[in-house]
């Protein structure tokens, strides 16, 4: 496993919409495995593809610690109710901001050997699940947010 550069807010590849992985092999789940890796390094709650330059469908997440799920062309199935939150991104990092996200998302995606998985979540892990959609997507949570601002301390990112 290795540790792979962060891609920063700026660069074009944030921008781009990723495009479906068409077959779940050993370097997909290479790539996963760096990812983790990567987002535990820096202490995120989630990390997508074109965060480390790689424009595919895919991204993982580690909403509570030990919980970490990979995902692979996911495809929101339902999104109900909104929580409005701070959240930040490891691609712009030491800032914050206030975003509204559904308070509960069900999500259908590949797991890292091709099987169908359903994921659903509430609170940060619906947060987590969301941010890391529009990331496939090429936008940024600033997009959304109001308030963005410098953090005091090393805020949750993702
Ligand atoms: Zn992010």
């Amino acid at each position: 496993m290795a540790l792979r550069n962060i891609v920063l807010k700026g660069d074009e590849i944030l921008r781009k919409r990723c495009r479906e992985v068409e077959e779940v092999n050993d370097r997909i789940r290479m790539i996963l495995d760096d990812m983790v890796e990567t987002m535990r390094n820096q202490n995120g709650v989630g990390l997508a593809a074109p965060q480390v330059g790689i424009m595919r469908r895919m991204f993982v997440i580690e909403p509570e610690e030990g919980e970490v799920a990979e995902l692979i062309n996911p495809r929101i199935i339902e999104a109900t109710g909104i929580q409005t939150g701070e959240e930040g991104c490891l691609s712009v990092p030491g800032y914050i901001g206030t975003v509204d996200r559904p308070e509960y998302i069900k999500v259908e995606a590949l797991d890292r050997y091709g099987n169908k998985v359903i994921h659903e979540g509430e609170g940060i892990k619906a947060v987590a699940l969301s941010h890391e959609i529009d990331h496939l997507e090429g936008v940024l949570y600033t997009d959304k947010a109001t308030g963005v601002h410098e953090a005091e301390a090393a805020p949750e990112a993702e």
